[in-house]
């Protein structure tokens, strides 16, 4: 049996070691701070496939969502398949973005107003038109990173920072402030954090600058049925009754580098979704802000490292609905069961030099 350590117990790293530990392979987790402590935690949890760059992105947020059902069958009452109700984009673009999902075979009914109001009757003022992509989902990012890293088999050791540690023959481990933890093989998970444990090696990976907010409101009375993607703000209820809601509207495409006025942002997000649900006196209870690791093509960034042996790679953006697929993808090739096709377009040497 080998011995894999994973650097970074967001969602991406728990999601591998869950997966990688059933194969019967030994998996240390190494952290530094608390797991879900950084993007994955202040994430919209959002798990979809109507976003996409391209063919290929598309093909592997589909399988992404179906690997996700795969681990809410192992792993019960974590996925909340609710539905999304869509009309982000007005005019002919709605209607290039319908007639593309659909001939791509994604799920998808048409709604008229009438339509829109029976799917979500929360709604003050329900469009003209909507799109309902029934298996759209949310996940709490927080909750699956504990859940997954508790039901693997993998010592999580918090609180410490790591970095690979390579000889002339490749990975030999990590290197700690407690001193080495020898390894076989080493995943950074570490979003962000990459570049900067890739240097010391000599080696780059470029980064795109994709700061985000995310609010939650005290819990409201109201009961929404389905994720909402309105032109002006994004917004899903877990089961307390909280809203969730990015502060850029259509945040999953955003290119803001500029969150100057962070109370001010929270104020006008809550205000949309007063508007959006006729709900008044909403009352924030957190903003949190994270960094959205992003590689520079803005597509994710998962494989071996050629140049280093035994090293492997897992950044990525859309992490929480693509943790499911990465996991399962990653863990097959690590374990020698062949390479995934849906991860050939993502390999690090498109980027890593
Ligand atoms: C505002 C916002 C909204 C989002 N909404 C969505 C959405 O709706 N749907 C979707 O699919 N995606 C969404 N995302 C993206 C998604 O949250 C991320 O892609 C995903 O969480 C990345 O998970 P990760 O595990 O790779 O990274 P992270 O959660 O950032 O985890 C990396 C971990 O590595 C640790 N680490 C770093 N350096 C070291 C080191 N040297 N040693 C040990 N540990 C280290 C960090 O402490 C951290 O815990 C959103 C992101 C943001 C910020």
């Amino acid at each position: 049996m080998s011995h894999t350590i994973i650097l970074g117990a967001g969602l991406i790293g728990a999601a591998l070691a869950y997966r990688l530990t059933q194969t019967g392979e030994r998996v240390t987790v190494i952290e530094a701070g608390l797991p879900a402590g950084a993007a994955s935690g202040r994430s919209f949890g959002w798990i979809n496939a109507s976003f996409s760059l391209n063919e290929a992105h598309f093909a592997l947020r589909v399988a992404g969502m179906a690997a996700h059902r795969r681990l809410a069958a192992d792993l019960p009452g974590l996925h909340h398949e609710t539905g999304c109700l869509w009309w982000e984009e007005l005019g002919p673009a709605f209607h290039a973005t319908a007639d593309r999902l659909q001939a791509a075979g994604y799920p998808l009914q048409r709604l008229t107003r009438a339509g829109a109001l029976a799917a979500e009757p929360a709604l003050a003022r329900p469009p003209d038109e909507a799109l309902l992509f029934p298996t759209e989902a949310w996940v709490d990012p927080a909750a699956l990173t504990h859940a997954l890293l508790a039901a693997s088999g993998a010592l999580v050791l918090t609180g410490l920072a790591a970095r690979p540690d390579a000889g002339d023959g490749g990975i030999c481990g990590v290197e700690t402030p407690l001193g080495p933890v020898a390894a076989d093989r080493v995943v950074l998970a570490t979003g962000t954090a990459t570049p900067g444990l890739l240097e010391p090696l000599g080696l780059s990976l470029p980064m795109l600058h994709r700061p985000g907010l995310m609010l939650r409101t005290r819990p409201v009375g109201l009961r929404l049925r389905r994720i909402l993607a309105a032109p002006e703000q994004e917004v899903r209820q877990d089961e307390t009754g909280r809203l969730y809601a990015p502060a850029a509207a259509y945040h999953q495409s955003d290119t803001g580098q500029n969150l100057a006025d962070p109370v001010g942002q929270a104020r006008e997000t809550l205000a949309r979704i007063a508007g959006l649900l006729g709900l008044p006196g909403l009352v924030a209870e957190v903003v949190t802000h994270a960094e959205r690791p992003v590689p520079g093509d803005g597509l994710p960034v998962v494989g071996p490292v050629e140049a280093v042996p035994g090293l492997w790679l897992a950044v990525l953006h859309s992490g929480v609905t693509l943790a499911a697929i990465v996991a399962e993808a990653l863990a097959a090739e690590i374990t020698g069961q062949g390479e995934e096709p849906l991860l050939a377009p993502l390999r690090p040497a498109r980027l890593v030099g």
